[in-house]
C-alpha cells in the first residue's frame, strides 16, 4: 500500500551535477536522493541509502529552495533517484518541486519499479531487477527502460521486459538501454555483443563514474 504523501521525506544527499547515464546523459542536472530502499541488489553501488531512519527528514519546501538555487545555476531538470523513491508518497514532492521554478523543470524519476506509482514525472527510467521484477504499471508507462547487465540471465531478463513494455501502452515504447554492471568485464562484453546484434537497443555506460564525479 503506497503511504500517505507527507510534507518531509527522508533525503541521502542532493547535488547539481551532470546526468551521467540514459538518454538524458551529458545534460545540467539537480539531483534529490531519497533515503529508504528494499530491493536488495547485491552489486548496488548506493547501499548506505538502504536504511531510511540513518537519513534526516528534510523539508520538501527546502528541497524547492535547493532546486530554485540549481536551476539559477543552470539545472536543467532534476532527477529524484534513490534508493528506491517510490517507497514513499511522491505526489506532493512532485506538487512542491513544480512550484518551484517558472517554468517548472521536467522531473525526472528512476525506479526499479516494484511500488506503485505516485507523483507526475516527465520522464520515467525504469532500471527493473530480475530478483524482484517491477509492476506492469511501471512497464507501461515508462520513458526508458535500463537494464542492468552481469551474466548471461540479464540478457534474457532484458528481452522479456522490453516485451512487456510494449504491452498495453498510453505512449510511445520506451528508449531501450543495456548498461554494463559497473567494472563488470563480463557484463561489459555481453552488452556490447548483445547491442551490436540488436538495432532497437542502445548501450548506456556510467560517465559520471568514469569523470570521478557524482
Ligand atoms: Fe540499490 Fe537501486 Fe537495487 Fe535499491 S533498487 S538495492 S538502490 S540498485
Amino acid at each position: 500500500m503506497t503511504p500517505p504523501a507527507s510534507a518531509a521525506l527522508p533525503v541521502v544527499e542532493t547535488f547539481h551535477s551532470i546526468q551521467g547515464e540514459g538518454s538524458h546523459a551529458g545534460r545540467s542536472a539537480f539531483f534529490l536522493r531519497l533515503a529508504g530502499c528494499t530491493v536488495g541488489c547485491s552489486w548496488c553501488d548506493t547501499k548506505g541509502s538502504w536504511p531510511q531512519q540513518a537519513h534526516p527528514l528534510r523539508p520538501l519546501a527546502a528541497l524547492a529552495a535547493e532546486l530554485t538555487a540549481a536551476a539559477a545555476a543552470g539545472a536543467a531538470f532534476v532527477v529524484i533517484t534513490g534508493g528506491e523513491p517510490l517507497h514513499h508518497d511522491l505526489t506532493a514532492l512532485c506538487a512542491q518541486l513544480r512550484g518551484a521554478v517558472d517554468p517548472p523543470l521536467p522531473l525526472h524519476l528512476e525506479t526499479s519499479g516494484v511500488d506503485r506509482l505516485s507523483g507526475r514525472f516527465d520522464w520515467i527510467t525504469l532500471s527493473p531487477k530480475r530478483h524482484r521484477p517491477p509492476l506492469q504499471e511501471l512497464l507501461s508507462c515508462c520513458d526508458e527502460l535500463k537494464v542492468v547487465v552481469h551474466e548471461p540471465a540479464d540478457l534474457a531478463f532484458a528481452t522479456a521486459m522490453a516485451a512487456a513494455a510494449r504491452q498495453e501502452r498510453h505512449t510511445a515504447p520506451p528508449q531501450l538501454l543495456l548498461q554494463p554492471g559497473w567494472q563488470s568485464s563480463q557484463g561489459r562484453a555481453l552488452a556490447l555483443e548483445f547491442v551490436r546484434a540488436s538495432p532497437d537497443w542502445r548501450l548506456s555506460l556510467q560517465s559520471h563514474k568514469w569523470l570521478g564525479v557524482r
